[in-house]
């Protein structure tokens, strides 16, 4: 069949375009660009190649909180905290550390998180003379004040390993043992995804949480079942949005530093 006359005249004029912009993406379909074969190797590797969007960018200095991190505790004061029924917080401020003021409670973030990527530095008392099993440096970590990653001084010491340091407290016994000795400081590197509940409070995606202690992935994406207890199963009776960090006061003498957090 005929093709009328335009028509002919503007498949020639973009035929010549395309042929001299290379570069540029064109409609015109011509023999050349349809066959992938017949396309160099940078241009195919463009087809796959994703310009938008940009990540933001983050000073992330070797040791200290990235750029867009919330300092929770930088040493200097315990402004981010309030005690667990609120109220000042009681721990102890020396040297640029919190410490436990042991029986007198935990103590809690003023604000609230849901999914975070969350840093930590603590350290379990030196003087270990008599203590042993969970007597011996407890506290922990609370995401949103229910799911505790357990802070222990489990360096040659036994007790259950779904209690040791890094267990996702009677759920989850670490990967591996990564414990230096009591009155060193170690380090949490946490990344933590919240339950998501259904509007009439049932759930609809269980907590999933990465632990790294001393830089050694102990915990890799593993589901939490429910909220933390020392005494029979966890479960999700409760639905709830986000909420603060909880730091235990379990009768020790525990310090911790260095607490930065990151909201993904
Ligand atoms: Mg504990």
């Amino acid at each position: 069949m005929q093709q009328p006359a335009n028509l002919l005249t503007l498949k020639t004029l973009l035929s010549v375009t395309c042929g001299s912009l290379m570069a540029l993406s064109c409609s015109a379909d011509t023999p050349n660009e349809t066959s992938g074969d017949a396309l160099e190797p940078w241009q195919q590797a463009q087809k796959t190649e994703v310009w938008e969007p940009v990540p933001k960018k983050v000073e992330a200095p070797a040791g200290g909180a990235p750029s867009d991190a919330i300092v929770l505790f930088d040493g200097s004061d315990l402004s981010e905290w309030e005690g667990e029924n609120g109220g000042e917080p009681t721990w102890i401020l020396k040297d640029e550390a919190m410490t436990v003021a042991r029986k007198k409670g935990g103590i809690r973030t003023k604000r609230s998180f849901c999914d975070v990527q969350l840093h930590l530095e603590w350290r379990t008392p030196k003087d270990i003379e008599g203590m042993d099993g969970q007597n011996r440096g407890n506290s922990g970590v609370f995401l949103q004040e229910r799911y505790e990653v357990q802070v222990l001084d489990s360096y040659n010491n036994k007790t259950y390993p779904n209690g040791q340091a890094a267990s996702i407290y009677k759920q989850h016994i670490p990967l591996v043992n990564a414990s230096r000795p009591p009155g060193v400081w170690q380090s949490y590197d946490i990344i933590y995804q919240a339950p998501e509940f259904a509007e009439a409070g049932e759930l609809e995606t269980p907590a999933y949480v990465t632990v790294l202690h001393n830089g050694v992935v102990v915990q890799n994406h593993v589901e939490i079942q429910g909220t933390t207890e020392w005494i029979g199963e966890p479960s999700y009776d409760e639905a709830h949005g986000c909420a603060p960090l909880y730091l235990q006061d379990h009768d020790a003498s525990v310090s911790y530093r260095n607490i930065w957090v990151r909201e993904l």
